[in-house]
């Protein structure tokens, strides 16, 4: 350690304390003595050691001010129901310098907890939760004001459940960026591990300047636990929680509940019945919109070469009914298309038609090649990876060709085998990566009033694919 151009903390944690070390109380004595010795910057001790062996006092109090004490309590299966009496025992400890909690977090609300605790006491403190519900309070312990937050030396050598690699705090979470008041994104989900929508975000948050951090926001598939835990994150000043993407399974969630709070809610999306981005406006008060459907129709219109009113009286051939589909077809109603829904299941293609206020026609998936129809949009997941052979219309419409237009939302594999089949027939192809960068960059939008730097969304979206 004396060797050591940067400080140092040691630790060496019991097993029961989560950690892997089995042997006597000395052992550790010795080697935690043998550290100051070499003038580590701190010790970790535990809290229950320290109150249970003298010892520790007197080596921590031998050795300060050189070496500072570091008084921890970790608990991986709960948040200790005590926590709030074991931090006011370990900030009257005389001899602790730092305060360090880490508990599994049984909820995203758990991390507003950890905020609370750092701003509160007068002693240097760390205050992390565990799990992936727990992350938050991890890669935002800059913005939080905490001493310091752990990271792996990559992604795969963690020491901890929910921590990052170095590289993945310092570039995706814009570590260094980080002010007491960041405004804070997220994107709601679950699962939501895998999303793009934080790489995406943050480098273009990184690129403009925006003073923001988008992250994961796992949050279970109720209602009751979306309410709950976007109300705690809204009602959060210190946080300045200022918008979130939200996919599957919230998208209504999101409509009803800015609907319950006295929000505002964009018209077109209550007709979807879905929304995909929350945004908090200046006055604190959310509001819901849709941006999947203008995402999907400026990707079309821009290969189209055409603006949004020139979708008026096109003849469009819809294949799904789901989400995706729903939010397409009302894009393009609104615009005044002539839409066709071919869906496996014709009472939900006939559901789905029946929402708007236009003349929708509903086919089966065997009428496809028949339909005449100048542009084709996927909406269904055949043919998406690793089902990357198949196609929702092995037979193409014999009228496709120059002047046809093929859609597909699918955005991996990039060229999936519908477009390839459909380039090889002559016909003009998109893939489902452009909606998604459009569905973004209007969410980037609305939260920064800065236009979106797409390129460099789309190269996040390339790396993140292969
Ligand atoms: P969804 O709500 O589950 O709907 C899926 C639709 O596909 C349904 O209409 C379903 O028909 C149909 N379908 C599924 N498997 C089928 C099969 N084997 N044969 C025939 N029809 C089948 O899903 P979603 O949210 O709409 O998403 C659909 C796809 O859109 C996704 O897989 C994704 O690739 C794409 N998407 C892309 C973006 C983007 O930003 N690029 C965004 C959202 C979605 P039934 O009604 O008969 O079940």
């Amino acid at each position: 350690m004396t060797g050591s151009s940067l400080p140092c903390i040691l630790t060496c944690r019991p097993t029961w304390e989560g950690g892997e070390y089995d042997g006597p109380e000395d052992g550790r004595l010795a080697l935690l003595a043998a550290a100051c010795e070499a003038q580590a910057a701190y010790i970790d001790v535990e809290w229950v050691a320290y109150e249970r062996e003298p010892a520790w006092r007197d080596l921590a109090e031998r050795h300060a001010p050189q070496t500072g004490l570091i008084l921890s309590s970790h608990d991986f299966e709960r948040r200790p129901a005590d926590l709030f009496r074991r931090v006011e025992k370990m900030v009257a400890a005389d001899a602790c310098r730092v305060i360090k909690l880490a508990w599994m977090a049984r909820s995203l609300r758990d991390n507003l907890q950890a905020m609370e605790l750092i701003g509160a006491q007068h002693k240097p403190t760390i205050a992390l939760c565990m799990g992936e519900a727990g992350q938050p309070s991890r890669v935002l312990a800059r913005k939080f004001g905490a001493l310091l937050t752990f990271a792996g030396l990559d992604d795969e050598t963690v020491t901890a459940p929910g921590q990052v690699g170095v590289a993945t705090l310092k570039q995706r979470y814009r570590w260094d960026a980080q002010r007491p008041g960041t405004a804070v994104y997220g994107v709601i989900g679950w699962p939501v591990t895998h999303s793009m929508s934080p790489a995406i975000h943050n480098a273009g948050f990184e690129v403009v300047g925006h003073d923001g951090v988008h992250l994961p926001m796992p949050i279970p598939p109720e209602y009751e636990h979306f309410k709950a835990t976007v109300g705690a994150w809204l009602d959060s000043g210190p946080l300045n929680f200022r918008g979130a993407s939200v996919t599957l399974p919230h998208k209504e969630n999101l409509i009803r509940f800015v609907d319950e709070v006295g929000g505002a809610v964009e018209p077109l999306a209550r007709t979807i019945g879905a929304a995909n981005t929350l945004t908090v406006r200046d006055d604190g008060s959310p509001y819901a919109s849709n941006t999947d459907y203008a995402g999907a129709l400026d990707a079309l219109c821009g290969t189209m070469g055409i603006e949004r009113k020139g979708l008026e009286s096109r003849r469009v051939a819809v294949i799904g009914a789901g989400g995706a589909a729903r939010a397409i077809v009302a894009g393009l109603a609104h615009d005044g298309a002539r839409v066709t829904i071919y869906n496996r299941t014709a009472e939900r293609a006939q559901r789905l038609a029946d929402r708007f206020d236009a003349d929708i026609a509903v086919g089966p998936l065997t009428e496809l090649p028949a339909s005449g129809c100048g542009v084709y949009i996927n909406c269904t997941p055949i043919g998406m990876h690793p089902e990357v052979n198949q196609t929702p219309m092995p037979e193409l419409p014999a009228a496709l060709g120059e002047g046809a237009v093929v859609f597909d939302t699918i955005y991996n594999p990039a060229e999936t085998r519908l477009l390839q089949d459909a380039k090889a027939a002559g016909a003009t192809t998109l893939g489902g990566g452009a909606m998604f960068v459009g569905q973004a960059a209007a969410q980037f939008e609305l939260w920064t009033g800065k236009p979106a730097p797409t390129a460099t969304f789309e190269g996040v979206l390339r790396e993140r694919l292969g």
